[in-house]
């Protein structure tokens, strides 16, 4: 997707503080984070959101969820994290690019909105 932010951070051609890579997924800190430690994991390949997720696509959206224990601790994440993904107008969603944030490194809100 040309226009996509996160594929450009995927193609290199934007920096990104990266915690974690391999062929399928992309894991960096958010640029403006809302934790101490806040990291998003995106799958490399472009699926716009939540609402775009399919049985065909759905095997990235596990191997993320496999991953994120280990992205969690490599970000230095210790005592427990939350994991959102923001979809659509509503949720404040601004990057069309699915993403998970991983946000930990203090005790959270027990609020979630
Ligand atoms: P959302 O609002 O759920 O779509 O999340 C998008 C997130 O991307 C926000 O938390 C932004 O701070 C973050 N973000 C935007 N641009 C960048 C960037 N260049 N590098 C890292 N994070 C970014
Ligand atoms: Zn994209």
């Amino acid at each position: 997707m040309e226009n996509c932010l996160f594929c450009k951070i995927i193609a290199g051609a934007i920096p990104s503080s990266k915690v974690y890579e391999d062929e399928k997924i992309l894991a960096f800190r958010d640029i403006a984070p809302q934790a101490p430690i806040h990291v998003l994991v995106i799958p490399k390949t472009h699926i716009a959101s939540v609402d775009e997720i399919t049985a065909e696509n759905s095997g990235i959206v596990a191997y993320i969820f496999e991953n994120i224990p280990k992205i969690a601790k490599l970000a230095g994440i210790e005592n427990g994290y939350r994991v959102i993904s923001n979809c659509g107008k509503d949720a404040c969603q601004t990057v069309p690019h699915l993403h998970f944030h991983i946000l930990g490194g203090a005790q959270l809100s027990g609020q979630m909105c």
